[in-house]
């Protein structure tokens, strides 16, 4: 656990279209993470294919890979305390209707299908992630707020 742990979040195109990217960053700003990337993208069949390589031998492969690609998604990076297991807690659990009230998928999604957003799911995955979406690197600074978050 350290306080510049990254996790890959990505609002998926579902989140985007029903407005819901000022709302997710909202959460993870307020939160007390810090945002070290961000880019509204548009993903080509390879590359999703690359990101979700360890779920290819599953039926709903091809449906998964066609609704990533329905319409842009918004890639960031956000660092800070245990980022990967604290985002996926805000994120919910896979499956909407079983995500708990106050996270984004259990306020937001009721498929599992269309379940708004991903986040990595451990460290080494949210590193080998941060690197395929954004190969240009990552924003370092200071976060002001930072000896207001951290005791
Ligand atoms: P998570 O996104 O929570 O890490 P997984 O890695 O298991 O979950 O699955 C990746 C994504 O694949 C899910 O977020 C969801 O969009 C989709 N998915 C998972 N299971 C199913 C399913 N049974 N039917 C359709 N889509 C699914």
């Amino acid at each position: 656990m350290s306080t510049t742990e990254q996790t890959y979040i990505m609002i998926k195109p579902d989140g985007v279209q029903r407005g819901l990217v000022g709302d997710i960053i909202a959460r993870f700003e307020k939160r007390g993470f810090k945002l070290v990337a961000l880019k509204l993208a548009t993903p080509t069949k390879e590359h999703l294919e690359k990101h979700y390589a360890d779920l290819s031998s599953k039926g709903f492969f091809p449906r998964l890979i066609e609704y990533m690609m329905s319409g842009p998604v918004v890639c960031m990076v956000w660092e800070g305390l245990d980022a990967v297991k604290t985002g996926r807690v805000m994120l919910g659990a896979t499956n909407p209707l079983a995500s708990a009230p106050g996270t984004i998928r259990g306020d937001y999604a009721l498929q599992v299908g269309m379940n708004v957003c991903h986040g990595s799911d451990s460290v080494e995955n949210g590193q080998k992630e941060v690197e395929l979406w954004f190969p240009e690197g990552i924003n370092q600074y200071k976060l002001a707020a930072q000896a207001w978050i951290y005791e």
